[in-house]
Formats: C-alpha cells, sequence, structure tokens
C-alpha cells in the first residue's frame, strides 16, 4: 500500500545532493524533494489495520521477500535525538536502558532470519551510540522534511557523529506532533536520506502519550516503567529498528502488500505477565520489563514471534 516505488528524482539541495523515493503516498509529502519514508500503519488496528493482513492465506514461502536492496549488516549503532521537552523525564533511562540491551536478546534475534543478496544475515547486534538534544528547533509541529533538518543539524554541527551504520531516532515530547499524520496515519516511521553525502537512516518517533488511544497498548492504568510515553514509545521504536536492519532503504525486505517485518505483527503482543505494578508485560531487557510489539519471523513459512528460536 505505502510503499510502491515509483521513480527516482536525484536534486541539488545546498552542499549535498538529496535523493527522493517518491512512493504512492506522496501527497502525503509536502514537496516532491522530501525523500517519503515508510508510511507505518502503526496505529492501533481497528480491524482494517495490519492484524487484518494476518490472515492464515500466505503465499509460499514466509510470506516476505526480498527485494535486492541491502540490510544493516553488522552491529547497528542507535543514537537518539531528545527533540522538545524532555526535562525531569524518565524517558531518557528508560529508552537508554532499552537501546543498551535490546541488542543480544532473543527479541532481536528474530531479525537474524534476515539476510542481502551476498547471504549475509542480519546479526544480532545494536550498540547505543550517543544522544544529543534539540530544543525545539524547527518548533512544535515538524514536517517530515523538518525531522531530516534534525537529525542533518545533530550532524553537521558535531553532536553525533556521521554513521552509516547508525539509526538516528529522533524522540518527540508529548507537544510535539508531526504534521504528516501522527497519531492519525502513524506513530512512528523510518526511512533513509543523504546526509553529508552518506545515505543515513533515521526515525520519527512520536509520544505516545499525545494520542494514548490511537498510539499506547495501554491507553490507561499502569505501564511497566510508569511512563505512558517512554512505555509506548519503546515498542515503536522496536518496530522501527528492525525494519531498519530489515530494509534501511525501502528496497529490501516487504511483502507483496508493502508491509515490512515490523508491520506484519504491529499491535501483537502475544501472551503477556502482569508486572508488580500491575501492568502487562511481555519481555525483560537488562533489569527492565517491557511490553514489545512481536517482530515477523522470515523462516518456518513465516510467522509473528516474540523470540527466535
Ligand atoms: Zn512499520
Amino acid at each position: 500500500m505505502r510503499r510502491q516505488v515509483l521513480i527516482l528524482i536525484s536534486t541539488t539541495l545546498l552542499a549535498g545532493t538529496l535523493t527522493a523515493v517518491l512512493a504512492d503516498n506522496s501527497n502525503n509529502v509536502p514537496t516532491p524533494n522530501v525523500p517519503t519514508k515508510d508510511k507505518d500503519k502503526d496505529t492501533k488496528p481497528d480491524g482494517r489495520g495490519n492484524v487484518g493482513k494476518l490472515s492464515p492465506a500466505r503465499p509460499r514461502g514466509n510470506g516476505i521477500s526480498y527485494h535486492g536492496g541491502p540490510i544493516m549488516t553488522g552491529s547497528t549503532n542507535v543514537y537518539f535525538i531528545w527533540y522538545g521537552n524532555w526535562a525531569g523525564n524518565s524517558a531518557s533511562t528508560i529508552l537508554t536502558d532499552w537501546a543498551n540491551n535490546i541488542g543480544g536478546s532473543p527479541y532481536f534475534n528474530i531479525n537474524t532470519t534476515y539476510y542481502n543478496g551476498s547471504g549475509v544475515f542480519v546479526t544480532n547486534a545494536v550498540r547505543y551510540a550517543g544522544s544529543t538534544t534539540d530544543n525545539y528547533s524547527r518548533g512544535s509541529s515538524l514536517s517530515d522534511a523538518d525531522v531530516q533538518a534534525v537529525v542533518s543539524s545533530a550532524i553537521s554541527s558535531g553532536r553525533l557523529p556521521r554513521d552509516t551504520f547508525g539509526l538516528y531516532f529522533v524522540l518527540t515530547s508529548a507537544d510535539v506532533n508531526e504534521s504528516s499524520g501522527f497519531c492519525t496515519q502513524y506513530c512512528g516511521w523510518h526511512t533513509h536520506g543523504t546526509i553529508g553525502a552518506m545515505d543515513i537512516k533515521y526515525s520519527f518517533i512520536g509520544n505516545p502519550a499525545r494520542c494514548p488511544n490511537a498510539c499506547s497498548a495501554v491507553s490507561s492504568g499502569p505501564t511497566p516503567n510508569g511512563n505512558l510515553g517512554a512505555d509506548g514509545m519503546a515498542s515503536i521504536m522496536s518496530h522501527e529498528l528492525e525494519e531498519s536492519v530489515t530494509d534501511p532503504d525501502l528496497n529490501a525486505w516487504y511483502d507483496s502488500t508493502g508491509a515490512e517485518n515490523g508491520d506484519k505483527c504491529a499491535w501483537n503482543f502475544g501472551a503477556t505477565q502482569t508486572a508488580a505494578n500491575g501492568s502487562k508485560y511481555n519481555i525483560t531487557l537488562g533489569t527492565r520489563q517491557y511490553l514489545i510489539q512481536q517482530n515477523w519471523v522470515n523462516a518456518s513459512g513465516g510467522f509473528c514471534a516474540q523470540r527466535y528460536p
């Protein structure tokens, strides 16, 4: 649905060259020269969403196909850009702990069922590589182009390194909107762009506290770490991370409907347990419990799971 790539356009912008991939939802982007992204249908399923695509009738194979593009091989470096107002918010420790512990987990190991055209598989390795802050440099309503500008600024200013093995998360506080459809079309997305003449992978992560009914698995009541926004973001970030490593340039792994691995299991949490504070959780990473969506196993016919093998 979202990712039929129609044409490629190159244009020169300032010092760098920006390659735009226009998808069939190009009406969602402000100008033709802004890269569109994986417009994840990451809002809750309402019977018309991704879960509806998980019907048992699958084509032969594992229900997801390789389209020839690169994957992220080796260890993936995760960077955080804390955008907006995060003062006194426990999100910084909750999500940094997530980044420090998701690599090597049985959960992230699901991604090792994906490979590139040279037969190189995704490795179960993620490194938390650093963070910076951004005090509303583009205001409190971000366009798609603003999100890339936030990443570009963090790199060009030297606050974060320029890293083609990196995934840069733009983490927004609850007062920040993304005007192309946060809370109505998606809860987060990932894409890539040419920044400083390199192909940089980045991801917008909205704060579910802005719209719990759309973007949080728990719209009221306790969450595993007592922070509805951050706890919801952990699941959205897991979704975008697994899609980024298996489909970083939007031309590698996705199914016949355009769904990437994370899309195929969006809002599917499997069995849960009850934490001491009464919240539901389904995974422990490091010392913390989280409620994180499942991911698609590219083996044995394909299925959503919380761990592999
Ligand atoms: Zn997605």
